[in-house]
């Protein structure tokens, strides 16, 4: 009998499992996803900051695993986890398993102001870019039509909070978009006057990279026009108003919440020990330890692994961990069919984080690149980043189509993605 392996979540872990398993005789697989697509949220910035569209950054999984025969893919939100039944309960319907791999990735964290939530943008899914690209480009048009300069300047100012990734590659893609795309296109505001203003609670930006490639980008991004407020945090948010420690108060229509991460839902149910992000921890063969047949890959687990490294929230290390845990239920089933049958679960395979660096771009033509073997800056990591984002992307059509977007992009200086119409009142 084949083995039921049930993977919840189709990002960066729970696709390269499923990929590793495809048309292996021995395993049944069910991957169950809230959405029907894979989404690349590394670039999920360039839909908000209108470089490419959202067909461009997802492929539905159904298209990406047609051909794998032995792998059924389900639209369904898990809610439930029932360890002992060996079941998982979704809105609807049900799924047993053998192995439960949950790769549910994680959503955004408000640090328990959740009431701060309505009034800002997160940026995990496309709806959210959407929303963000909606909110700067309609800002700008409401800009041109009204009188009041008070107003015009509260339109035209964008808060991002966190000076993460994240943070640093929307800030900087914002001012590419007034700098080089829209600076004529307007009549009576100079959108080259939009005002953005990176809030970090630390002392530097970039955290995860060294101080000279920090530095590096926070002048980089002074020098395109972002304010950066660095050691202050927010403490109130209304709609349209910021109010920082320092007791600094910002009027800005567009506020972009890009600090904190915590765990998928799902985990609520599984009763282990925790993070303060709520991600459980799990062995270092990437097990839960009261259950040896519930596995966590990807951001909404806490791993250390097997070289005492934690595994940093990137999507090359999900990716690593999909493909270990399908090499993990390979090398079980082997087991099955000799002498060590009995000892199969402490003969598991360990996981090893094999760390290939971190990148941010900062607006066009620059970025910073950090690795063990060099740090890179300037246009050499940009073209980097560009090179290796798009050999990262699922499938031949959307490289591509992110490739003639960019090109096109570059060229022109006009970003493809511009097209909104009034939202329903
Ligand atoms: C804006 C942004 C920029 C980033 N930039 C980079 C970068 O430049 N480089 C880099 O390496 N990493 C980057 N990351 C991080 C990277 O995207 C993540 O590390 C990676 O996506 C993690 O993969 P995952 O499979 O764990 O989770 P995800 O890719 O988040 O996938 C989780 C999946 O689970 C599904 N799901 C969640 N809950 C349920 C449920 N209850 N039922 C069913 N399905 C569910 C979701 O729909 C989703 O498809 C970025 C992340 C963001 C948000």
């Amino acid at each position: 009998m084949p083995k039921k392996v049930v993977i919840v979540g189709g990002g960066f872990a729970g696709l390269s499992c499923a990929r590793k398993l495809a048309n292996n005789k021995n395993f049944e697989v069910t991957l169950v996803d809230k959405q029907n697509h894979h989404l690349f949220q590394p670039l999920l910035y360039q839909v908000a900051s209108a470089t490419l569209a959202a067909p461009d950054i997802a492929r539905s999984l159904r298209g990406i695993l047609c051909n794998a025969k032995n792998v059924s893919v389900f639209l369904d939100r898990i809610v439930e986890v029932d360890a002992e039944k060996k079941t998982i309960k979704g809105l609807e319907q049900s799924y047993s398993y053998d192995y439960l791999v949950i790769a549910a990735g994680t959503r955004t964290s408000w640090f328990g102001n959740d009431e701060w939530q309505k009034h800002t943008f997160g940026l995990k899914r496309l709806e959210d870019a959407y929303e963000i690209r909606q909110s700067i480009l309609s800002s700008l048009e409401k800009a041109e039509i009204i009188n009041d300069p008070e107003e015009q300047q509260r339109l035209m100012t964008v808060v991002i909070v966190g000076g993460g990734p994240t943070g640093v590659e929307i800030a900087g893609a914002f001012e590419d978009l007034v700098q080089l795309a829209l600076h004529s296109d307007f009549r009576r505001i100079d959108p080259t006057n939009l005002r953005t203003v990176l809030v970090q609670s630390g002392d530097r930006i970039l955290k995860s990279f060294p101080e000279s490639q920090a530095k590096y980008a926070q002048d980089r991004l002074e020098s395109l026009g972002v304010e950066i407020m660095l050691n202050d945090r927010v403490v109130d948010v209304k709609e349209d108003e910021v109010t920082l420690k320092s007791g600094l108060v910002i009027e800005a229509h567009t506020i972009i919440w890009a600090a904190g991460q915590r765990a998928s839902r799902i985990t609520d149910t599984l009763d282990t020990k925790k993070d303060s992000c709520e991600r459980p921890y799990v062995n270092n063969d990437l097990s839960l330890p009261e259950y040896p047949d519930i596995f966590l890959a990807g951001d909404v687990a806490n791993v250390i692994d097997n070289n005492g490294v934690e595994v940093p929230g990137l999507a090359p290390a999900a990716v690593q961990m999909g493909e270990h845990l399908a090499k993990l239920f390979k090398e079980e089933v082997r087991l099955e069919k000799t002498k060590y049958a009995a000892q199969k679960v402490s003969l598991r395979p360990k996981f090893s984080y094999r760390d290939k660096g971190i990148m941010a771009i900062i607006g066009k033509q620059a970025a910073v690149v950090s690795s063990k073997k060099m740090n890179l800056r300037g246009s050499v990591a940009w073209m980097a980043w560009l090179l290796i984002h798009i050999l990262f992307l699922i499938g031949f059509r959307n490289k591509l189509s992110v490739l003639l977007s960019w090109s096109f992009a570059y060229l022109s200086k006009q970003p493809g993605s511009r097209v909104f119409s009034i939202k329903k009142a």
